[in-house]
């Protein structure tokens, strides 16, 4: 049976099923874009993190480009998986250990998770060394953590106040290109005020590097709020591809 392959093709009622879901989420972002003065339509980044190689083959035969993912030891599996796609970018968008960063690079084209020099020192040794071998430069956005204030507990995102110095790290970085910043909107608060502030913060950012513009906020609950503030990429996962099952 097909299905046995590692890669094998999604069901026709699958691909139907994604079809439709993407139809939907490309019609929110072009509503939210009309109650916009903006022009520039934000990327759309298919999160699929706890969903099959075949699954994101279905979404690459839809058009979809751009696909991310939360943890290295799926994200290298799945990539692995489906290496013929060499018309897909990666995106690493969860919480990184410096000593996976060697794994990252070899699939991720974008990290948007940068929140410490160690990383940016671990990233920028990995990227270098896969450059050898024919790997791009990295793309790194500087993930922020704004809850007000910040807790001790490790969920990820430098503090607003350490953006300056991830910058100039990332930026005086060889291997690596500082392309913006990166925020999840703090749990049970109001999405609007966060990406708000994370605008703020990156207008700082774009008036010290003027290329690095993007802004990656807005996920499937919250897409309509992070249009509206400006976000230039959007990572979306269950309302492109279902409710996520954990228990595995
Ligand atoms: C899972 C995940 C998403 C997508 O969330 P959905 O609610 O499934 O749209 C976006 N960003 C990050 C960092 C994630 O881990």
């Amino acid at each position: 049976m097909q299905q046995s392959r590692a890669s094998a093709d999604a069901a026709p009622d699958r691909v139907q099923q994604l079809t439709e879901n993407l139809q939907a989420v490309h019609r929110r972002i072009d509503a939210a874009m009309a109650e916009t003065d903006r022009t520039t339509r934000p990327e759309l980044i298919v999160i699929t993190k706890n969903f099959p190689a075949s699954d994101v083959e279905a979404l690459a035969g839809l058009g979809v480009r751009d696909v991310g993912e939360n943890k290295d030891q799926e994200a290298s599996a799945k990539s692995a998986d489906i290496q013929g796609r060499n018309d897909l970018r990666w995106h690493f968008v969860g919480q990184l250990q410096s000593n996976k960063a060697k794994s990252v690079v070899r699939y991720a084209h974008w990290v948007h998770s940068v929140d410490r020099l160690k990383l940016v020192r671990a990233l920028d040794r990995a990227a270098g060394e896969h450059r050898e071998t024919g790997g791009p430069v990295v793309q790194c956005l500087i993930q922020v953590d704004l809850r007000d204030p910040i807790p001790q507990d490790s969920r990820g995102g430098a503090a607003p106040e350490q953006v300056p110095a991830l910058a100039e790290a990332i930026a005086a970085a060889e291997h690596l290109r500082l392309a913006g910043v990166m925020a999840v909107a703090p749990l049970g608060q109001p999405a609007r005020p966060a990406f708000e502030r994370l605008a703020e913060i990156s207008q700082q950012l774009t008036a010290q590097y003027p290329g690095a513009t993007a802004i990656s906020a807005g996920m499937s609950h919250d897409l309509e709020e992070a249009v509206a503030c400006g976000a230039t990429h959007l990572r979306v996962g269950r309302d492109v591809l279902g409710a996520r099952s954990y228990d595995r």
